[in-house]
């Protein structure tokens, strides 16, 4: 018998089946989706590689399969959706089939490994970039300290112990790369299990408003009847939609099936997590999220293998989780934008939850205050069932929201970022011994620095953005590359030193508050208050627990979090997310809002919002503040109509990045002419827009150009852009084999 392999290998070249002979001995241990070791080109040491399919003969003259490893983690199920993976988002299909594999990926583990509260965390000293490069570029010869280095590309979190157990190698080569200056060793408080040490008092169902029964029967009638149905769950903060999440998820362990859900990564807090385990205990419950070491993710997956846990709850890729008896998939926050993968491959959890579900012909339901325009657009259109709440499941009212003209504050010769209401509002909290938190959509103390006489700004060399300035460091900062230099004194383009810093930032904004109001306590969280010792968590806690006066955040404070002594929330600038060359800029302003809005008065007292802003008249910025999604939706579905974006038509951004700046118009030009000429062979009706430039052209020293095409994205699209790749690729057009193409549809990120 002969197997079809595919090579454990990132490299376009490798994406296609090999041919092995599969030895007698190993015939009845061979299956579809076996991993298997084999020798490869001129490669001395062995190559993984994954079975994809079964034949009788070969034509040409095949080598054996070396080895076949006992334990299968894939079936003939499981490659098929990594071959439509693949093929949906123009990757490679071992890249797809990595995500359905146990974190950390051999069959050496031990399971039951003693853990230290402290131990050694294993970090790369080199940027990864580089890495790869020296990698492809064979600079490095041990297989071994290959073997290392490839491992803290692919994962996070690698304690010292769990990297020489998954590699197999030993402390001596750890020592090596160490000593060239590739990694350093970091000792780190390992994560503790959330359910260890908790004192959780057990909670049961509540009884259900009308309108959450309603929903939930509708779920259940799905259920029943064993068929696919997509769901969208619309109701307000506080509408009940938990409680309707647990009460389905207590359904289905009475059936003996297990359940996923998905959460945005931010808002997957122990807080989160407690209302599950209050509800079903510890024991049926898994939890996958990046802040796991990499041998706790390995232990909850083969927790979930192994059927004992019923209960998945994770971000984005816990929807590959290893689930037997899979009965229901629900998606809350869905319009949140982590559901995207911004790496290769880059699938939305969303879609793949859709094809899991027609699958097994099980309901998919999407939760959500403020849904995605497309998930609405479809709802009301029939394409999937909406189930509405229109009121607070505990009776607690929505906050009272007002909004400041910063304009008029200006007139007035405030030049403050704090309003005058805001001020008094905040004044007032505090003597009422209640929170505040203060919402800024921004980090650093300044956005950008600008010379005052010549215009000259300063730009990261590597990827020609703006650079941010931090003043704790007195550094100018590119968020993109990390690449630092010292702050600006004199203008290096016209020598004046007239230079201003312009925009503001979350450290600008403590210190105005720290000055206004002395006494009170503030707490700050931005990206760069949240380094990997002092987690977010820690921060909410110690905001929750001291009391403190005023929380100062950007993003990241606006998800799931609950704090019942929250009366006052404040938005500094609403504009700032409005000003993004995006044609989801009112989108994400409303739905930023309106979830920041949220947080004020979920306990018992009024809450109070704050919205300061140079666009009081921007339709988003209303409706946020009267809270209200369908006026919202109605009024933004015609922008959206009249200037064909989504859910009107598909945008597939076409990206081409290179070293060599001269290579992209040429490789560019290419690609255009021949999709141009297959769009009309094809009759596919895309609008293909000329190649240029992207907005931000240059990244970490890759230059960058795009095609955009708009049209409605079909399998027909898709045949002629992987036949588009596959031409491209066969060229060689360069001698430096360094283009890089990717495929994006309805990316998240435009620039
Ligand atoms: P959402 O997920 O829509 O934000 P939750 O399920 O978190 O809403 O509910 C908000 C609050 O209302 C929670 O404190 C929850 O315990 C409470 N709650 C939910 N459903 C009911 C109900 N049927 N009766 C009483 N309280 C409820
Ligand atoms: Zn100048
Ligand atoms: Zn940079």
């Amino acid at each position: 018998m002969i197997a079809q392999v595919i090579i454990n290998r990132n490299a376009k070249k490798l994406d296609r089946l090999f041919d092995y002979n599969i030895p007698v001995d190993m015939e009845n241990k061979i299956k579809i989706g076996s991993r298997v070791l084999v020798q490869f080109g001129n490669s001395k040491s062995l190559e993984e590689a994954f079975v994809i399919s079964i034949k009788e003969k070969s034509e040409y003259k095949v080598k054996n399969i070396e080895k076949v490893e006992e334990q299968t983690y894939l079936d003939i199920k499981k490659v098929n959706m990594a071959k439509w993976i693949a093929k949906r988002y123009f990757s490679n299909i071992s890249d797809a089939i990595n995500l359905l594999l146990p974190p950390g990926t051999t069959n050496r583990i031990v399971s039951n490994r003693v853990k230290d509260k402290l131990e050694s965390y294993v970090f790369l000293n080199i940027d990864i970039d580089e890495l790869i490069s020296k990698l492809e570029n064979n600079e490095i010869k041990s297989d071994k300290q290959k073997r290392v280095l490839q491992f803290l590309i692919d994962n996070d979190n690698v304690s010292l112990s769990d990297l020489m157990l998954f590699t197999d190698v030993s402390r001596a080569i750890v020592n090596t790369l160490i000593k060239k200056g590739y990694l350093v060793i970091e000792k780190k408080e390992i994560y503790r299990n959330p359910f260890k040490n908790k004192n959780i008092t057990p909670d049961k169902s509540l009884e259900l408003t009308k309108e959450q029964e309603n929903a939930k029967k509708s779920i259940e009638k799905s259920i029943k009847e064993k068929r696919y149905q997509e769901f969208l769950l619309f109701g307000i903060t506080g509408s009940g939609k938990t409680e309707i999440y647990l009460q389905l998820i207590e359904k289905m362990i009475n059936e003996n099936k297990s359940s996923i859900v998905l959460v945005p990564e931010i808002s997957l807090t122990p807080q989160m997590i407690d209302r599950f385990i209050a509800r079903f205990g510890e024991d049926p419950i898994a939890v996958l999220h990046s802040k796991l070491s990499i041998g706790e993710r390995y232990d909850e997956w083969k927790k979930i293998k192994e059927g004992k846990a019923k209960i998945v709850i994770g971000a984005r890729s816990a929807i590959f989780a290893p689930v037997e008896n899979l009965g229901l998939i629900i998606i809350d926050e869905e319009h949140d934008s982590s559901y995207k993968s911004e790496m290769n491959p880059r699938y939305d959890a969303k879609e793949v939850a859709r094809y899991i579900a027609k699958e097994l012909n099980i309901p998919l339901v999407l939760g959500s205050a403020t849904p995605d325009m497309i998930s609405y657009y479809n709802a009301i259109n029939g394409k999937i069932k909406l189930l509405e709440l229109k009121n607070r499941a505990n009776k607690s009212k929505l906050p009272d929201v007002e909004i400041v003209d910063l304009r008029r504050e200006l007139a007035n010769g405030n030049r403050s970022m704090i309003s005058v209401q805001l001020y008094k509002e905040i004044e007032e909290n505090i003597k009422n011994k209640r929170q505040t938190i203060l919402f800024l959509n921004r980090r650093g103390y300044s956005t950008f620095v600008m010379c005052r006489d010549c215009g000259y700004t300063v730009k990261c060399r590597n990827c020609n953005i703006t650079m941010t300035y931090h003043i704790k460091q007195n550094k100018m900062k590119c968020h993109y590359c990390g690449y630092e230099s010292s702050a600006l004194k004199k203008c290096p383009e016209c020598n004046s030193d007239n230079i201003r810093y312009f925009g503001t930032g979350t450290q600008k904004l403590e210190m105005q508050i720290n000055k206004m109001f002395p006494n009170a306590s503030t707490i700050r969280m931005d990206i760069d208050t949240v380094t990997k010792k002092n987690s977010h968590e820690d921060i909410l806690n110690k905001f929750r627990e001291e009391n403190i006066d005023i929380l100062i955040g950007t993003q990241m404070i606006v998800k799931g979090h609950h704090f019942p002594n929250v009366t006052l929330v404040g938005v500094i600038a609403a504009d700032s997310s409005l000003n993004i060359d995006d044609y989801r800029a009112s989108e994400r302003t409303f739905q930023i809002l309106t979830q920041v809005a949220g947080r004020a008065g979920r306990g018992e007292f009024q809450g109070k919002v704050i919205i300061q802003t140079y666009n009081p008249d921007s339709f988003s910025i209303e409706y946020a503040s009267k809270q209200d999604y369908k006026l919202f939706y109605n009024t933004e579905i015609l922008f959206r109509k009249q200037l064909k974006y989504p859910p009107f038509c598909d945008i597939i951004i076409i990206g081409i990045t290179s070293l060599n700046e001269n290579l992209l118009p040429k490789v560019s030009n290419y690609i255009y002419n021949l999709l141009y000429k297959l769009n009309e062979e094809n009759h596919l009706e895309l609008a293909i827009y000329k190649p240029l430039p992207a907005p931000i052209d240059k990244i970490k020293n890759r230059y960058r150009w795009r095609i955009i095409c708009k049209g409605n994205y079909n399998e027909n699209i898709n045949k002629i852009l992987q036949n588009v790749l596959d031409d491209v690729r066969s060229k060689k057009v360069s001698s430096k084999d360094d283009l890089r193409i990717n495929i994006e549809v309805n990316p998240n990120n435009m620039m």
